[in-house]
């Protein structure tokens, strides 16, 4: 009777995990998609910890116990950690948590190989696959997402780490990986399993650090996606049917979000899925000399917004650092009011997070029918009087068109600079996360609008 309620407790969460995800795939759903999700996790939680305490083959309330304690400790850090991080710290954030994931499978699994004298036969065999599986892609996660933590918060260089044979490098770890799994299931030694961590856990490692600055948004969903196949790789392990289902949600929409972000960025799913197989090791750019930038002032881009029909903001990382999504909400409501026709340029990796863009301007109450997406906006420059670009520099590179040789070539960006005017808001001459310099800067028709964003708005709203 307990184990059908606690079944039908799994099969309502993972309906609601569904719905979930389905709901945050829209601005105006986004909060009724969290709801769903944490409505989700209590009720599998009081399921687990339920059964659990009914279990009669373990010691039911030592174990239930165990569980609320580490709940306990757990969820304080991440309450704390939460509460504390900026919204630029999010991906590093999200990338170290992705790591615990996959030791966490890795802690399962060796547990699993462990405990299961108990079993025979092919169920036997079966069990071996499944904890060498788990424990490869949880070791592959736990360093990659390190790396990638590391690389994120600027702790290393962001540039791609270029060993010789670096291909033929993985293509070995991964066929010595299948021996030794052979090697497992006949023999059932830990010696294999061991040998295998150490080669998953330098593939990982060596995977996520030859991927360049330009690659790492799509690095940091497809980790997302390798922690949700380490989680259901776990579930198999545990035989715990919700988190198969869960592991295998977060697995395939971090693999689909990260196929949309190679088809957005113009590069090959399974180049990047390969630790930048494909790439021919460009590191940065030429340090080129692209002439003489200009500069401005508040009080004449109010001047030249004042005449303005129609103005485009694109928005970049730099607008999240100065946290300037509300004065530049403020100017979107004035210049609206005096008739001018304003709209947002969103390119799919701006910012640090897919999405952050849209977090930020949906926080200021940017109304989302003037927030338009890369590939609907890009053609309207040409007509467009005046683009105010706030904190964006890679994402509106025109490098990336006119340079085939440029880390970033062939990655589409905003087309800026075929508007009447620009506007580039920025503390410095200093190049974006990809380190490449930016050709726009020097164009006749841009100007520089040097120091913080937020106060750069700021003077502008005041001098309108
Ligand atoms: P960039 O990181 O290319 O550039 C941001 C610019 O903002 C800098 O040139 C900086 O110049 C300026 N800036 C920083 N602080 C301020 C401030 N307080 N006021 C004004 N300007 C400021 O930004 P983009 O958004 O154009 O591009 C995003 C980059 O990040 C891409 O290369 C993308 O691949 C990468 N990335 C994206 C992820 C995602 O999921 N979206 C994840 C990981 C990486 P200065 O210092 O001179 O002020």
């Amino acid at each position: 009777m307990l184990t059908s309620l606690v079944q039908a407790a799994y099969i309502i969460a993972a309906v609601l995990f569904v719905m979930s995800l389905a709901g945050l795939s829209k601005h105006e759903t986004a909060r009724a998609g969290n709801a769903f999700g944490i409505v989700g996790m209590v009720i599998a939680l009081v399921a687990t910890i339920t059964a659990a305490l009914r279990n009669s083959s373990i010691n039911g309330f030592e174990t239930a116990a165990l569980i609320v304690i580490a709940m306990a400790i757990g969820g304080s850090i991440g309450v704390w950690r939460a509460r504390r991080v900026e919204m630029t710290g999010m991906p590093e954030l999200v990338a170290i948590l992705h790591s615990f994931v996959g030791l966490a499978a890795v802690i399962v699994g060796f547990n699993s190989h462990l405990s299961s004298a108990e079993l025979t036969g092919s169920l036997e065999n079966i069990h071996e696959v499944e904890v060498f599986l788990g424990v490869f892609i949880g070791a592959v996660t736990f360093t990659g997402s390190i790396i990638a933590f590391l690389k994120l918060s600027a702790r290393i260089k962001s540039t791609p780490l270029m060993l010789p044979k670096r291909h033929l490098l993985n293509l070995l770890i991964v066929l010595a990986s299948a021996a030794l799994l052979v090697v497992y299931v006949l023999t059932g030694s830990i010696w294999p399993l061991l040998a295998m961590t150490v080669l998953a856990l330098l593939f990982g490692l060596h995977l996520v650090a030859s991927i360049g600055g330009g690659d790492m948004p799509v690095v940091v969903s497809m980790l997302n996606s390798y922690s949700g196949w380490a989680a259901a790789a776990a579930g198999f392990m545990l035989g715990n049917d919700l988190l198969i289902i869960t592991g295998a949600l977060v697995g395939s929409s971090g693999a689909i979000l990260s196929y949309i972000m190679c088809k957005a960025m113009n590069r090959s799913f399974i180049s990047v899925i390969a630790g930048g197989f494909g790439t021919d090791g460009q590191l940065s750019g030429d340090a080129k000399d692209y002439g003489e930038h200009r500069e401005t002032n508040a009080a004449d881009v109010a001047d030249m917004l004042k005449e303005a029909h129609s103005v485009i903001i694109a928005p970049g990382y730099g607008m999240a650092v100065a946290q300037a999504q509300y004065p530049v909400a403020d100017l979107t409501r004035k210049l609206r009011e005096r008739g001018v026709r304003v709209r947002f340029a969103i390119h799919p990796v701006a910012g640090r997070l897919p999405g952050h863009m849209n977090v930020l301007l949906a926080e200021a109450k940017v109304p989302y029918d003037v927030v338009e997406e890369l590939d609907e906006i890009n053609d309207d420059f040409p007509d467009t009087d005046v683009v105010l670009v706030i904190g964006a520099n890679d994402t509106v590179n025109p490098a990336a068109i006119d340079e085939p040789g440029s880390p970033i070539a062939g990655m589409p960006v905003l087309e800026v600079w075929k508007a009447h005017e620009v506007v580039v808001f920025k503390r410095s001459m200093a190049t974006g996360y990809a380190g490449v310099q930016n050709p726009l800067f020097f164009k006749d028709n841009s100007v520089m609008l040097f120091g913080d964003a937020k106060d750069r708005v700021e003077d502008i709203i005041k001098a309108l």
